[in-house]
């Protein structure tokens, strides 16, 4: 028979063999006129190495194998002629009368597609995408089939890893606690996982389909929403936690965190968008709660604390006068300490503001070199360890609050000084950026510095670097918190240089008057 020129030997020499295991209804010699009239024919099916052709009889007795064939399903044209192509069909599929059926089907329209799996010599199965064609002869007489194969192993393994990637982040979706919606283009919602429904007090009849807008009687028709989402699509964006106070339907009014991204729909290509919300209402009561406690409590403790201050100089006046050393010196150490208390106090209190947003801040245009100057001669009348020295100018006033920037400005010089007990120089520069815009102050210390895994989050509140609390230096960790949130409160920067044992080199920049 053969496709190959070699492989026609047995179907001549074992002829009988053969004859009998093909179908009565064609003889030997029938099949082979078919299969040597086309040499050209075979030789192109010879040359499809990746697909398996063979060709039955009427029964589904194989009669002709090409190279493919035994490439893929591993008989050699020898063994496999003559016998019964269910063979090649599973158990379960032999058992479903998937053999018959396909012929059947080729029979009746010329052809039958069918992807399933077959099973090779050696029993291993493989994916496999067929059709079957109904052989006729010129007369139309029905001859037998022909069966392409290709294995398609590798799209089914693709098909299946995608099919469970899109359950596994399907039932992620589900499972979350945070409500969550998918949207097409138009804002229809295509579905809505559980803690949507059950958050919202909704179900699916009255979310999946339905406009987004139009949900919950329009209670997430919210124009700025709106103007977000239309953007996420075309500009391949997405937004995050964007706040929104709203009055929902079955909730009351509640204060939402919204994040969406684009999303892509496997197997349609669909463009979608993922919205997620959490209902942050009680976090921000409890941090609203706890801003006002600290900013109450601290402002409470100013006064008293002011008070002992008061009477520990006036005690101390008379100490001094009596010549009671003792007494005075006691005293100056209660002042020194009520002076540390009220710095930690008005750091409490401007964390209550910043946390609030009620950091006003009180502009003017001032000279930011004078400014400097004032700070500087003032902490050098306090400062006997360290040497201030002041380099640079800046051309223009800068517009800020005079009093905040102060504040920031004393907080560098002074952490300057605490974290660099074994030197003597602190130099604070002013200069201005390369495009003129920026006035930059610069703080340098030679003192310790601050180890790199702990300079990423320093401005943080409550961040202190270890190599500083080793050494004791006390600090809470709020000045430079304080003083980012101050600069960017203006449109500034504040960032910093810092070599282990070297030193560190903190600077920030304000926007100069125009
Ligand atoms: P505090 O000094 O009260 O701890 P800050 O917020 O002013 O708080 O500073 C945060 C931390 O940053 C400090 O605890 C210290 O570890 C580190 N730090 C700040 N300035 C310097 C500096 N000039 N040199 C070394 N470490 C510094």
């Amino acid at each position: 028979m053969s496709f190959k020129k070699a492989n026609q030997q047995p179907a001549q020499t074992q002829q009988g063999q053969y004859s009998n295991r093909l179908s009565n209804h064609a003889s030997e010699a029938d099949h082979r006129e078919f299969r040597e009239d086309e040499p050209f024919f075979r030789q192109i099916l010879e040359s499809l190495e990746d697909y398996a052709i063979f060709t039955t009889d009427l029964e589904g007795h194989i009669s002709s194998w090409n190279t493919g064939a035994e490439n893929l399903l591993g008989y050699t044209e020898e063994e496999i002629i003559g016998q019964d192509a269910r063979i090649l069909f599973t158990a379960g599929d032999r058992q479903k009368k998937a053999p018959e059926k396909e012929m059947a089907g080729a029979r009746k329209t010329g052809s039958s597609l069918d992807e399933r799996y077959h099973v090779r010599k050696d029993g291993s199965a493989f994916f496999v995408s067929g059709k079957m064609f109904a052989l006729k002869d010129e007369k139309g007489k029905l001859r037998g089939f022909t069966k392409v194969m290709r294995d398609i192993t590798h799209v089914k393994v693709l098909q299946e890893t995608i099919t469970q990637a899109k359950a596994y982040a399907e039932s992620i979706v589900d499972t979350a606690r945070e409500p969550m919606l998918v949207l097409y283009k138009d804002f229809t919602v295509n579905t809505a996982n559980r803690a949507f429904y059950k958050t919202f007090k909704v179900n699916k009849k009255d979310t999946e389909g339905r406009q987004l807008y139009e949900l919950g009687n329009g209670q997430w028709n919210i124009p700025a929403l709106k103007a977000l989402l239309e953007h996420i699509l075309p500009n391949d964006s997405s937004f995050n936690d964007y706040e929104v106070i709203q009055e929902f339907e079955k909730l009351g009014t509640r204060t939402m965190l919204l994040n969406a991204r684009k999303l892509w729909r496997v197997g349609n290509h669909t463009e979608m968008i993922l919205l997620a919300m959490e209902d942050i209402t009680e976090r921000k009561q409890a941090d609203a709660f706890k801003n006002a406690f600290i900013g109450i409590a601290s402002h409470e403790l100013r006064g008293p604390v002011s008070s002992i201050k008061g009477y520990a100089q006036l005690l101390g006046k008379r100490a001094q006068k009596a010549e009671d050393k003792m007494a005075a010196g006691t005293l100056d150490k209660i002042n020194r300490q009520t002076d540390k208390l009220t710095e930690i106090i008005n750091h409490l209190l401007d964390i209550s503001r910043i946390q609030s947003g009620k950091l006003q801040l009180d502009r003017v245009h001032f000279d930011l070199n004078s400014l400097t100057s004032g700070i500087i001669d003032e902490m050098q009348s306090e400062t006997t360890t360290h040497q201030l020295i002041q380099q640079g100018t800046i051309p223009k006033d800068v517009y800020a609050d005079k009093f905040r920037i102060g504040q920031v400005l004393t907080n560098l010089i002074s952490n300057a000084i605490k974290y660099s007990p074994d030197t003597s120089k602190v130099m604070i520069k002013l200069s201005q950026d390369r495009n003129k815009t920026h006035g930059i102050v610069t703080v340098q210390d030679f003192g310790i510095g601050i180890p790199p895994e702990d300079q990423a989050n320093l401005f943080q509140a409550f961040s202190r670097a270890r190599n500083g609390q080793k050494k004791k230096i006390q600090g809470i960790g709020l000045g430079l918190h304080i003083a980012a949130e101050i600069i960017k409160e203006h449109g500034g920067k504040i960032w910093f240089e810092s070599k282990l044992e070297e030193g560190s080199v903190f600077h920030f920049s304000l926007p100069l008057s125009a």
